[in-house]
């Protein structure tokens, strides 16, 4: 093999990049207009222009992909995951074109592509599956009569689903029809397959997958699991290996169960197989049963990785060179454990909303001692409304899970991304949560310990004086060559007197009083206890104020209208203007309603001229593979409609004009 085209973008396509210039072989690197100035784009060996932003219109057109890699001379094409990945048409083509696929054959993957018939195949090969109707008789009457019969709460999934999409709990006989019909809506237009199976759904569940390797002369092994249990909306948050606690036995024999899928489908190549642990009575004995099998590199295969000491590419391109596997079962080891946390542009501390636009800075944490950055995007890149918004995942290895936490942490904290809004401190909070450092975790854990997991709202009064103060405080550097400022950190004279508002992330206000005193200092009022400090810039983030001679350092982001302090590993926020009494608010005043998020319209209820009450259905919005309605604020006749279905609209763009006044006259 020498010469490799990489069928992905963002992380992944570097991720393949590294070791293939390590093994050395090039690289060609495919992209789309909004990523001409992408890094992967730029560390590729050659690159090819394949269409415009939308991946439908790029990432996922197998015949200009597989165009590419034969006009460049491409032997082989890496689908890295999500995109064409598990595509079974997109690995035929491949081949077809003399090319080699680096992944299964696509009989494997038709085998597991659909949730049903992989469940069947592996009740046939004797792999525990969860107690549920896989059957092809998709009457409501069917699947109400099992539903009932497996006993409540169960789950509908879409056959063809993935990414947590068409997946629907139901509580009881009565809601079944109702969600049922949901499930089956979101299903066809998300997977263009209505089918759905049903089955138990696990109330308190771990997360746990075993990946495996097979080559092509029959060899298959596993490298240990990995638990993937802390998720929201079944979509995974942070991922660790080796699963926490997981008693030797029970371990021993999910690797078994795993090797004995892959062999069922005569398995080639990088593969996960995703168990559900049902920890209800604790884990000592907990049954797991095999949800799906992903055939793929999967995101999270960094941790594995550490714990293995082994590159999982490098096995994918020696493998599909036709190698051996060079590691027998009994070789292959646990060594420490790993966690990684993905880091996302999303308002985590907003619901949870994507957030887009330029990342004016980013900072990673490359370089610290067992720290491992996999990022996908650059200072100055945009963050897109047309890809997920993953910035990069943060993976930390240690000799414990312990070590591995706290350097984690550590590697959050140093951290900087300004621009869009990300989910850095949400995910400190998250895994320096006291149950998750007991490794207390199942399925619910974040919904569990939301409020835990929430932005801080009790703040010292030394955190708030220094966070007014370093509102105040310009922050421009001074003439360093004079040598009055060379000497030390620099001070600008405030004015006389000031006043900051600080506003909470519950809304609290808290007016800040700035007094300058005779000697320089500044009396800081508003506080329970006066203080009086003398604030510094160390450079453009570490900030520190000397309070009558204890000094108080952090690290202070500034964006807009908002400030970051970040002190011994929490983040504290704090708004400088009222957000709420602004434009931001849900019940807007000129009865504008414009997208919360960037987003795509999916439909549109009203037509203008329409009477609607309040909290009728407008419009819904799909971001970030979820569904938002926009409802009415008040009663009122629709102005105007601004938008088409499909359209694709960013943040702010004016959706539906309402007249409110016009009902109530
Ligand atoms: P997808 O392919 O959409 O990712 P999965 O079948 O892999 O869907 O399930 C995703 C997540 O949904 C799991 O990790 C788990 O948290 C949850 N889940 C799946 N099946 C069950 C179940 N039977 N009971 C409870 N939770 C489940």
């Amino acid at each position: 093999m020498r010469r490799i085209l990489i069928a992905n973008r963002g992380e992944i396509a570097r991720r393949i990049i590294r070791t293939a210039r390590r093994m050395g072989i090039e690289t060609v690197a495919v992209y789309s207009d909004a990523d001409a100035n992408a890094p992967h784009v730029a560390e590729a060996t050659l690159a090819v222009h394949i269409g415009p932003a939308p991946a439908a219109e790029s990432y996922l057109r197998a015949e200009k992909i597989i165009e590419a890699a034969l006009k460049t001379g491409a032997d082989a094409i890496h689908p890295g995951y999500g995109f064409l990945s598990e595509n079974a048409a997109f690995a035929d083509a491949c081949q077809q074109a003399g090319l080699i696929f680096i992944g299964p054959g696509a009989d494997a993957i038709r085998a597991m592509g659909l949730k049903d018939g992989a469940k069947k195949l592996m009740r046939q090969a004797g792999v525990p599956i969860v107690p549920g109707y896989q059957g092809d008789d998709q009457s409501l009457d069917r699947l109400q009569r099992s539903a009932n019969a497996i006993g409540y709460p169960i789950l509908i999934k879409a056959v063809a689903g993935g990414g947590g999409k068409g997946m629907r709990r139901v509580d009881d006989a009565a809601s079944f029809a109702d969600a049922l019909l949901a499930a089956k809506r979101e299903a066809q237009r998300a997977f263009g397959n209505d089918s759905v199976l049903i089955e138990k759904y696990l109330t308190c569940p771990r997360h746990v997958e075993v990946q495996v390797f097979a080559d092509t002369h029959g060899n298959v092994v596993h490298l240990f699991e990995r638990d993937c249990s802390l998720q929201r909306r079944h979509q995974k948050v942070v991922e660790e290996a080796p699963a926490p606690g997981l008693p030797e036995a029970l371990r021993r024999a999910m690797g078994e169960a795993a090797v004995t899928a892959a062999k069922a489908i005569g398995y080639v190549g990088a593969g996960t197989v995703e168990f559900i642990l049902d920890v209800s009575e604790g884990v000592e004995k907990a049954p797991f049963y095999f949800m799906e099998m992903n055939t793929r590199l999967q995101v999270e295969h960094p941790v594995t990785e550490l714990i293995t000491g082994y590159d999982l590419v490098e096995w994918q391109i020696r493998v599909a060179r036709g190698e051996p596997l060079h590691a027998r079962q009994e070789d292959i080891r646990i060594n420490g454990h790993a966690v990684e946390v993905r880091l996302y542009a999303e308002d985590a501390e907003g619901g949870f909303l994507p957030s887009t636009g330029r990342l004016e800075r980013l900072h990673l944490p490359e370089g610290l001692a067992g720290v491992r950055v996999d990022s996908g995007v650059v200072e100055g890149q945009e963050i897109t409304v047309h890809y997920d918004p993953m910035i990069a995942k943060l993976i930390a290895h240690g000799t414990d899970r312990t070590v591995a936490i706290d350097r984690l942490i550590g590697a959050l904290d140093a951290t900087i991304a300004v621009g869009p809004k990300t989910n850095r401190s949400f995910l400190a909070r998250l895994i320096g949560h006291p149950a998750f450092r007991t490794g207390d975790i199942d399925t619910g854990f974040i919904e569990r310990h939301l409020e835990d997991l929430a932005p801080i709202t009790e703040v010292p009064d030394r955190l708030l004086a220094l966070a007014a103060l370093a509102a105040a405080t310009p922050r421009e550097k001074p003439d360093m060559s004079s040598p009055w400022t060379a000497l030390g950190p620099w001070r600008l004279n405030l004015p006389y007197r000031q006043s900051i508002d600080l506003f909470l992330p519950d809304g609290a206000k808290h007016t800040v009083t700035l007094t300058r005193q005779a000697d320089g200092a500044i009396a800081v009022g508003g506080l329970d206890e006066p203080l009086t400090g003398l604030p510094a810039w160390r450079d453009a983030y570490r900030f520190e104020v000397d309070f009558s001679g204890s000094l108080a350092r952090a690290m202070v982001l500034t964006h807009e209208h908002s400030l970051e302090v970040r002190v011994g590993g929490l983040t504290f926020h704090f708004g400088l203007r009222d957000e709420a009494a602004g434009d931001k608010g849900a019940l807007p005043r000129d009865g504008k309603l414009t997208a919360p998020m960037p987003g795509k319209v999916l439909g549109i209820f009203v037509k203008p001229g329409q009477s609607v009450a309040a909290g009728e259905r407008l419009l819904v919005l799909e971001a970030m593979k979820m569904e938002h309605r926009l409802t009415a604020p008040a009663t009122g006749i629709i102005k105007a409609v601004h938008v088409d279905e499909n359209d694709q609209v960013p943040e702010g763009r004016l959706l539906i004009e309402l007249d409110v006044e016009a009902a109530s006259a």
